[in-house]
């Protein structure tokens, strides 16, 4: 079988890039090896991780806000069957949608694990009867999207189901009463804020000295201030866990760090300390695609490999390792096979931690303006002074703007406060369009919302911020 693209990879890169080509008018053969699309994404990663999350939220809304004022709930009645259920449901509800959007634009979707035998030749190994009677399909052009696996070292990995990675933590198999999270990232912050509302006794050790690395630490504060109270203290940083074993049907884990923590022993644990590029097995030393030290596949700003008829997009094409990266780079990569010139300039791609409170950002953070000595204003405004911030009964939130002193141009934002998820949107967007501060100060934001407070703190800059409530 011959056709002008082969998509590698059926996850929000893959499949993004296999509906847009198809839109465009291209002939695409999409070759995922699972016999769902959608990915890490879909299958164990965003989108599970928020069913639980939102079942987690509301559970602690009625747990921690709403006895003061005036209305209390009893205990929730969890069962987690029906919890796992309904996120399971969630899961395959997109994913029977995937497939009727890929069948509606005719994208040959066949099930099986595709291999290079050279730069245009995928062989694909599995059963599915679509697979071609000589298992081989050449292509004019490749898109390489074959995302990422959990990091598990070895010394942890030690046959038992009760050490998780992230896939087995979104499985949900049952609600331990205690579980150690072995890193401070955001998924692993995030699991353990899931399991800790449904009743675990949770407990993270982070190698660092602090959680969510890659986050400016005035945004981490306030979410470090709440998990501490939600994980009862138990938040040992600067911490390395230095072996773990069963010991009959507990896990025991010793400490490498201040002496008091010593072995302690949990129900479960969830490694999650990284995820590594899926660039071996798979037959790309029978190309010319490069694969760098670390395991991602090299390219350029405009997602070509060092194969001229290969391009990676996703996360097995580098960081950050986020979906809306990996679908955005497939616009960029089928825009570059249908000849037109464009790069991915990556000036804004928001990142967030979908823990409570949220922590988002875009652009240019604050770590990183001191890292590259770059000189910027920063315009902060505290949520406390917001009225819808007062009427829900979340003051700890901050909005901030890193601003150009020269230009007024805005570089960066970093919001932290329940819903910052969804404001960096207006970040993103002032970022790439260019904005200076008054363009945010000039918009009119509804009153009362949290949104106002991305016109407030650029009204900060210039001394007035004027708060109605
Ligand atoms: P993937 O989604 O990993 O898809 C790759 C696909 O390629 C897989 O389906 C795999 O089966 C297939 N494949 C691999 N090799 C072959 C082969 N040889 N032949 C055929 N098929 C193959 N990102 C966010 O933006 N927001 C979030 O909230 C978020 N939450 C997350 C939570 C968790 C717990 C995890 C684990 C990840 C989360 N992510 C989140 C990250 C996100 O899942 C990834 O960035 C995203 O899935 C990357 O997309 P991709 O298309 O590059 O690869």
């Amino acid at each position: 079988m011959h056709t002008p693209l082969v998509v590698l990879g059926g996850g929000p890169g893959g499949y993004a890039a296999a509906f847009l080509a198809a839109d465009e008018g291209l002939d695409v053969v999409l070759i995922e090896s699972e016999p769902r699309l959608g990915g890490s994404c879909l299958l164990r990663g965003c989108i599970p991780s928020k069913a639980l999350l939102h079942v987690a939220r509301v559970i602690s809304e009625t747990r921690e806000l709403t006895a003061e004022w005036g209305v209390e709930f009893t205990d929730p009645k969890i069962s987690v069957d029906k919890v796992r259920a309904r996120k399971d449901k969630v899961i395959s509800n997109l994913s029977t949608g995937l497939k009727g959007l890929a069948k509606k634009r005719n994208v040959k979707v066949i099930t099986g694990k595709g291999v290079f035998e050279n730069s245009t030749t995928i062989r694909i190994e599995g059963t599915d009867p679509s697979i071609p009677e000589d298992r081989t399909v050449t292509f004019d052009y490749c898109i390489v999207a074959t995302g990422s696996f959990p990091t598990m070292p070895p010394n942890f990995n030690i046959g038992s189901d009760r050490v998780m990675d992230s896939t087995g933590a979104l499985a949900l198999a049952d609600i331990p009463e205690t579980m150690l999270v072995i890193g401070g990232g955001y998924i692993g912050l995030e699991m353990g804020t899931v399991y800790a509302n449904l009743g675990t006794k949770v407990s993270v050790v982070e190698l660092t000295d602090g959680l969510l690395m890659g986050a400016d630490r005035d945004l981490v504060k306030p979410l470090a201030r709440h998990l501490d109270k939600l994980f009862g203290g138990r938040i040992f940083l600067n911490t390395k866990v230095g072996s773990i074993g069963l010991r009959g049907d507990k896990v025991e884990v010793a400490f490498e760090g201040p002496a008091k923590y010593g072995t302690e022993q949990y129900d479960r644990v969830l490694v999650s300390v990284g995820r590594r590029p899926n660039s071996r097995g798979f037959g790309l030393e029978n190309t010319q695609v490069e694969v760098n030290q670390k395991g991602f596949i090299v390219c350029d700003r405009s997602q070509r490999t060092a194969d001229p008829h290969i391009l990676a997009i996703g996360d097995i094409a580098g960081e950050p390792m986020l979906a809306h990266k990996a679908s955005h780079e497939a616009k960029v990569a089928v825009e570059v096979i249908l000849g037109k010139n464009v790069v991915f300039d990556k000036q804004a791609i928001p990142a967030v931690v979908f823990t409570d409170p949220e922590i988002a950002w875009a652009g240019l953070t604050e770590d990183q303006a001191k890292r590259e000595g770059r000189k910027v204003e920063i315009a902060i405004y505290p949520w406390a002074a917001s009225g819808r911030a007062q009427a829900i009964g979340r003051l700890e939130g901050l909005t901030k703007w890193l601003i150009d002193p020269e230009t007024e141009r805005v570089l960066g934002c970093g919001i932290v406060g329940p819903g910052a998820g969804e404001m960096i949107s207006e970040a993103a967007l002032a970022i790439e369009m260019g904005c200076v501060v008054r363009d945010l100060t000039e918009t009119i934001h509804p009153h009362p919302t949290l949104s106002e407070t991305m016109m407030n703190a650029g009204e900060t800059f210039f001394g007035t911020a004027t708060e109605i409530y």
